[in-house]
């Protein structure tokens, strides 16, 4: 028999009314670097969404046509989050990071309609705008010089004038909780990036689970700042999960360095902060030599790449719990997060912490072994990450892959164990693990072994060629400035740490491990540069 319940839609248009209505003076703040940060209460966000969706109409956008944005995250860019998915169109958040050809790619593969562009961007969206075929309209937010847009033939508008002309409401349609609300490309680690497509439903049901006690547990005293790229995996999902709980959002804009980020958690004292690795360990070392105060951050979400264990100490000597989260842009992102089980020993919570984490509810996972075998939940077994859910997607944007997706199940490319009580441990990606003499070395276990050494800045090992034994590691080292760290020396130090036959024999000392264009380890380059000879 079927249930009594109501059938209603899970949209993210029910999460903009909410806002507005419910938590009307929650803010979201921008900051401008030395001026005064921007503030804008709910109420408010909810009005100039209304205005911007008529705009948007007044444009021609209709139907689930696709409007870009090429922003900082900022108050207009959450406007944009609300007003382009509720009025039925589909939200684009293009990487300002990709290269330019990736850029013209994923523009034209998504059929853009109109690009909401920052002016401060207008330099890096300049040369590639010609090549963006379907875009018609160019709605610049703030200030910059437009005339390098000029040439592209597009139609070129200001984003604060279109809201002041627009009506001052907007009749928003019902929409079926299955259709396209926003869609992210993969970063493109191999081959052309590829289109994961959010539907209103899965940013609904991520954001409940984003806001749960086992996940980021939010509500309305908080004040959550996503670091991490609104064109990234949707921010990791933190705006909306954020809107729904009624925490207040602080938003950096374009001030992404250590300094500012930590002028802006002093000033603003937010109480969740998302970020990759990278930045969180500039932050710490800013923090270590100012004597800064982060003792706002009652818990600061860490993904994207694995958190080396020496990070969360560090954090853990100031008073800030770094809490380790795993996800892809595939699952929307947040799948698994790390706090430890109740009750849990000094030694056990560890072993909790450092682990890619827990599973969500509504999610499942398992890990399949070799011939589609599906391995035990032991915390031993080793193999692909496959995972099923209501925010994991099913296919990519026009583009098929059937190695990604099998018999209802993402695969996900890493490679690791599930414990019994659902903790997951990546031991690496696949396209990274380390084969030697038919033993697998786990590249992310040495580079977090090396990272350990306090003269060790970064470490990043790769896989490279060997006669004997298929492949080895090779590891590439950047020392603290000033300090005399020699292979030897980190051999010594991994001695004792990790079985014999897995140290590094390859060694080689660089200046900066280089990073993709949303801040993880670049392996790809390391591999070429080894591949050219320039690591000898
Ligand atoms: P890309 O595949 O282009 O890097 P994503 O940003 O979607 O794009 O990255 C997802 C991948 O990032 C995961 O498959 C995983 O390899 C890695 N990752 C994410 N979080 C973690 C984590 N906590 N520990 C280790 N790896 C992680």
């Amino acid at each position: 028999m079927w249930s009594t319940m109501q059938d209603f839609p899970l949209t993210i248009t029910t999460i903009m009314r909410f806002a507005g209505r419910v938590f009307g003076e929650s803010e979201v703040i921008t900051w401008t670097g030395d001026g005064a940060p921007r503030r804008q209460d709910w109420t408010r966000l909810g009005e100039r969404a209304a205005r911007l969706a008529g705009a948007l109409r007044g444009l021609g956008v209709d139907g689930d046509q696709r409007v870009a944005t090429f922003m900082w995250n900022n108050a207009e860019h959450l406007e944009a989050y609300l007003a382009v998915p509720s009025m039925g169109a589909v939200l684009h958040t293009l990487n300002l990071r990709l290269f330019p050809d990736q850029l013209v790619y994923i523009a034209n593969h998504a059929e853009d309609r109109v690009v909401i562009a920052d002016g401060s961007l207008i330099p890096l969206l300049a040369p590639v705008l010609p090549r963006m075929k379907t875009v018609r309209h160019v709605i610049v937010v703030g200030e910059g010089d437009t005339a390098p847009l000029a040439e592209a033939g597009k139609e070129l508008h200001s984003y604060e004038e279109l809201l002041a002309a627009a009506p001052a409401g907007f009749d928003w349609p019902e929409i079926d909780e299955r259709s396209a609300a926003a869609m992210c490309y993969t970063s493109g680690t191999t081959g052309n990036p590829k289109g994961v497509v959010y539907s209103h439903r899965s940013a609904y049901l991520h954001s409940m689970a984003a806001a749960t006690g086992n996940a980021l547990a939010l509500d309305a005293t908080d004040r959550v700042l996503p670091v991490v790229p609104m064109f990234h995996a949707n921010a990791w999902g933190l705006p909306y999960a954020a809107l729904m709980a009624g925490s207040s959002l602080v938003m950096p804009d374009r001030f992404l360095q250590a300094e500012p980020l930590v002028k802006l958690i002093e000033t603003e004292r937010p109480t969740i902060a998302g970020a990759v690795p990278t930045i969180w360990a500039d932050v710490l070392r800013h923090t270590r030599e100012h004597g800064s105060d982060l003792s706002s951050l009652r818990l600061v979400p860490c993904g994207g790449s694995a958190v080396p264990e020496s990070l969360m100490r560090g954090f853990d000597e100031i008073g800030v719990k770094i809490v380790q989260a795993w996800g892809m842009t595939e699952t929307s992102p947040l799948a698994t997060v790390a706090h430890p089980p109740v009750g849990a020993g000094d030694a056990d919570a560890w072993r909790a912490r450092i682990s890619q984490g827990r599973i969500l509810a509504g999610l499942e996972m398992r890990i399949v072994g070799d011939g589609d075998v599906v391995l035990p939940h032991d915390g031993e077994a080793v193999g692909e990450v496959q995972i099923r859910g209501p925010w994991i997607t099913a296919a990519y944007h026009l583009d098929e892959d059937p190695a990604r997706f099998h018999d209802g199940w993402l695969r996900t490319g890493d490679v690791g164990t599930l414990s019994p009580d659902g903790y997951l441990v990546l031991t690496d990606r696949a396209k990274d693990v380390i084969k030697s003499g038919g033993e697998w070395i786990s590249s992310v276990e040495l580079e977090n072994r090396l990272m350990a050494h306090p003269d060790v800045l970064e470490a990043a090992v790769i896989g490279v060629p060997d006669d004997r034994w298929q492949e080895r590691p090779l590891a590439s080292v950047v020392v603290r400035d000033g300090a005399t760290v020699t292979a030897d020396l980190l051999k010594d130090f991994l001695t004792g740490l990790i079985p014999k036959w897995q140290l590094p024999e390859r060694w080689t000392f660089i200046e900066e491990v280089p990073k993709t264009s949303v801040g993880k380890f670049s392996k790809k380059t390391i591999r070429q540069w080894y591949a050219d000879g320039e690591l000898e």
